[in-house]
């Protein structure tokens, strides 16, 4: 790292949305690990927020502070080169002339392991600020890139909005939406990992003798029902692979979607590998009642909207 001490105390902050997947297609497994998919993504207004600052030594250091709404007890975050923010500035180091040591501070609302893309949202929002404060120019097609090598699911937590996503979700296509769908958010307490998910998809699979095909593309109802902001239509072609995986993991899920669906969401739906679940609800007011009701029973939810916008920067600031 080259140590360009002027900016040493300049610190960026981004925030990026975590993400539900509206439509999730699963292919079989490939011979290189992964899985192709085809997916609707939206991004909601729950964020990730990255503080980079730039500090004197050589290191890339790391600390995580849960938002209000987020218990991150027992829950196990890494903090060194394992943590998606991280590898996030080590890459930006890599390709920036003007790199120095970085402090990277991420404030959590996005739930761990829930199937929301928060790492993903936080090593989209490093690669931004890393790029503002140490000067480094890429354009967005160049972070897009970047991101794509840290996971799949980066590049769209850079992007936002609604998209399209094809290979292993990073070849992006914008749906173009404008108007808000109304969401309520019900955080299960406890992660999945999404690789015992993905495995778990292939046993059932296995095990039923069923053969299927990569997924080359979306139901177009689904992306003009987002494009449209009609929730009536988007409830009736909501569809995710992966959710009976993660039900069969954690079987409670089955009653979280129904119990939502019974008290007035149009329809549920496992956010991504979950555990998050996602209610898709006619309208602000109602979803900001559901969420209330909710949290009355002892839940953990909350109302969002989406699609938002991806990773921008929120300030830009020197010390001392
Ligand atoms: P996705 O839906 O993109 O598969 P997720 O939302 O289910 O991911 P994350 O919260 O992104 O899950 O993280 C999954 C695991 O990655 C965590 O259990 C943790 O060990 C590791 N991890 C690495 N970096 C981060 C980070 N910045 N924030 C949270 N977890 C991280």
């Amino acid at each position: 790292m080259n140590k360009n001490l002027s900016v040493v105390g300049r610190s960026v902050s981004v925030r990026a949305p975590g993400k539900v997947n509206v439509s999730l297609k699963v292919g079989p497994l490939r011979d290189d690990g992964y899985h192709s998919v085809a997916s609707v993504y939206l991004a909601v207004s729950l964020y990730e927020e990255v503080t980079a600052t730039a500090t004197a030594s050589d290191q890339i250091t790391v600390s995580i502070n849960p938002a209000s709404t987020l218990d991150l007890d027992g829950v196990d975050i890494p903090l060194d080169e394992r943590n998606l923010a991280y590898r996030a500035a080590a890459l930006m180091a890599e390709v920036s002339t003007e790199s120095t040591g970085v402090h990277l501070d991420i404030l959590k609302r996005v739930p761990v392991a829930g199937g929301m893309g928060g790492g993903s949202a936080d090593a989209a929002a490093a690669l931004l600020a890393c790029n503002t404060l140490w000067n480094a120019g890429l354009s967005r097609e160049e972070l897009a890139e970047l991101a794509a090598e840290l996971g799949a699911d980066v590049p769209f937590a850079l992007l936002g909005g609604a998209a399209v996503g094809l290979g292993v979700g990073d070849k992006l296509t914008p749906a173009l939406a404008k108007e808000p769908l109304e969401w309520v958010l019900v955080g299960a307490g406890f992660g999945l990992s999404t690789p015992a998910v993905f495995a778990e998809l292939d046993r059932l699979r296995a095990s039923e003798g069923r053969d299927v095909e990569p997924p080359h593309e979306v139901d177009a109802a689904i992306v003009q029902a987002v494009r449209a902001a009609d929730p009536q239509a988007l409830s009736q072609v909501l569809v995710n692979d992966m959710q009976r995986a993660a039900i069969s993991l954690a079987p409670q899920l089955k009653e979280t979607i129904g119990l939502g669906e019974s008290w007035g969401a149009l329809a549920g739906i496992v956010s991504g590998s979950g555990p998050t679940v996602a209610l898709l609800m006619p309208g602000r007011g109602d979803a900001l009642e559901m969420a209330e009701r909710l949290r009355h029973a002892g839940m953990d939810a909350q109302a969002v909207h989406g699609p938002v916008h991806g990773a921008r920067i929120l300030s830009d600031t020197q010390r001392g």
